[in-house]
């Protein structure tokens, strides 16, 4: 897709069908998909000079190292995201065997996550008081359904001990939300385990009960591994784009919306109006605010609340002989309750190369290390210089690189608003703003990873709910009620997947 494609000059009076789908990140592009598959025309509008969003992929130094500045892997239990990209033909591989072992650094010490029930029962991550606290969780009385909100750590604490918190839920939530537990909300964050409390008395009796119900749902289903694309994730995007041929345009610049008889003219940078019989706001929120300033007020501001987390991650590649610490397995996340003796910003690394083949050449070694976060936004003042110092830093300490060791290869990614947090408040504010876009515009619908979860999964979800919604809000007359996918739309806990 060429950067300078234009627009079709679609005179205003001629009055399409169509829907402009605004972003063309993952959640724009699968909404754009669904659309397509339903036989709406659909035009994908994007502001970026490529699409895919955060979705990102570099081949660097003539193809030896593979970058992804953004997402770096999915579980083979996203079930949304693994079935468009089967049916987009997406080779997709599997992590190596090593990247089951997890780590949690606590001060200078890493300890593995545990992946059995005899290394749960065994690991040093919790001491045996917190052992036994956790079995106790099913005692506990649940709060009355009335009860105010709690953030994810009162929550955790309540049920599972200061422990469960401290030691598993919050170096897990640093590693998806790049998150504070103290401001997130456990109700946003933890849908699921919410409601078991509400549901079941107990998070343990909620699951072992979901559990059962869905083992017949388990059958003939790709066994659990963790997953990337063939060529890395952009490859999905790729994809994507070869299946909206034509409808892509890049440089492309919303403003803002005008309601007029027949629908919106979406109004661009550049002066130009398109019309649309619907449109689909596929942004971050905060452009989101913008767009639906001209419907309504409260909706804008809502929106605008949503407050984002930046993240500075700086690849390191380093010959493997001049290493003596060097971990297999997925890579690392901090626990805050004991300080990093190296980088009070950092939140964790990953060992890039020993999660997927061909990531470097094979005698070096590529390591990730993420900084920033809802706890640390001075990251955004770090120099390119600094961001390698800092990381050159936490390789020394993490891998034990060898004193005069330079990395092979530095690369940092600076994103500004990363990950959008899940703050006290947030399911309230998200479902307000689309009642009143419901009630008001129904043609004008949401979409985006500040709406029901934010990995790639809840996107491709988010993003097929939002055209299912505007397949089925009465202006399309000619297209009976659709169910475009139906796959359950909240997804389980298992599924959250970490940035890091
Ligand atoms: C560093 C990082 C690592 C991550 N790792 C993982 C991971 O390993 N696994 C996982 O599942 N998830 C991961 N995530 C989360 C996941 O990548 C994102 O949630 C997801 O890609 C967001 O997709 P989106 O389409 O909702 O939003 P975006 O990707 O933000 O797309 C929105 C698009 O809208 C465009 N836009 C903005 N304003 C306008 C405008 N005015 N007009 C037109 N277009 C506009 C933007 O340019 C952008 O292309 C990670 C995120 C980050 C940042």
């Amino acid at each position: 897709m060429s950067d300078s494609q234009l627009l079709p000059d679609i005179a205003v009076e001629k009055a399409p069908t169509t829907v402009v789908v605004i972003g063309a990140g993952l959640s724009g592009l699968a909404c754009a998909y669904a659309l397509k598959k339903a036989g709406i025309s659909v035009q994908v509008l994007e502001a970026g000079t490529q699409a895919g969003g955060w979705v990102q992929s570099f081949p660097v130094e003539n193809h030896q190292y593979l970058l992804e500045g953004g997402p770096n892997s999915f579980p083979s239990s996203s079930h949304a995201l693994v079935a468009l990209a089967d049916e987009l033909g997406v080779p997709l591989i599997s992590a190596n065997k090593s990247a089951n072992h997890r780590f949690i650094a606590l001060g200078e010490a890493l300890l593995e996550v545990p992946h059995s029930l005899w290394s749960a029962i065994t690991t040093p991550l919790l001491p045996f008081s917190a052992k036994m606290r956790l079995l106790k969780e099913p005692f506990i009385t649940p709060l009355p359904a009335e009860a105010p909100e709690e953030t994810v750590a009162q929550f955790v604490e309540r049920r599972l001990g200061v422990y469960a918190h401290t030691r598993m839920v919050q170096p897990f939530l640093t590693g998806v939300y790049a998150g504070n537990t103290n401001q997130l909300s456990a109700k946003a964050v933890f849908p699921n385990l919410v409601a078991y409390e509400q549901q079941y008395g107990s998070i343990i009796k909620g699951f072992i009960a979901e559990k059962r119900k869905k083992k017949s749902e388990k059958k003939g289903k790709r066994p659990y591994a963790l997953l990337n694309c063939a060529g890395g994730m952009k490859t999905l995007i790729q994809k994507l784009e070869q299946a909206l041929s034509g409808k892509i345009h890049l440089n492309t610049t919303v403003t803002e919306l005008e309601q007029t008889a027949s629908g919106w003219l979406v109004r661009l940078a550049n002066g130009q109006k398109i019309p649309a019989n619907g449109v689909i706001i596929a942004t971050p929120a905060f452009v989101a605010s913008q767009l639906v300033a001209s419907i309504s007020g409260e909706a804008r501001a809502l929106l605008n609340a949503v407050e984002y987390a930046p993240i500075t991650l700086v690849y390191q590649a380093f010959k493997k002989r001049h290493l003596t610490q060097r971990k297999e397995g997925f890579g690392v996340l901090k626990s805050w309750e004991v300080p990093n003796p190296v980088n009070q910003a950092w939140l964790g690394s990953l060992w890039t190369s020993s999660i997927f083949p061909n990531r470097c050449p094979k005698d070096e070694w590529l390591v990730s290390h993420f900084f920033g976060g809802a706890n640390h936004t001075d990251v955004l003042l770090w120099s390119e210089a600094r961001a390698i110092e800092e990381a050159t830093a936490q390789s020394a300490w993490l891998l034990g690189t060898a004193p005069k060791a330079s990395p092979t290869l530095n690369a940092v990614f600076n994103h500004a608003k990363a990950i959008p947090q899940y703050t006290l408040g947030h399911a309230n504010r998200m479902a307000t703003a689309k009642a009143i876009l419901a009630n008001q515009s129904p043609t004008v619908q949401l979409a985006g990873n500040y709406l029901q979860g934010i990995n790639l999964n809840h996107c491709v979800l988010s993003g097929q709910l939002a055209a299912e919604n505007l397949l089925n809000s009465g202006v399309f007359q000619a297209v009976p009620p659709v169910e475009l996918f139906p796959v359950p739309q909240q997804e389980p806990l298992v599924t959250q997947h970490a940035v890091v």
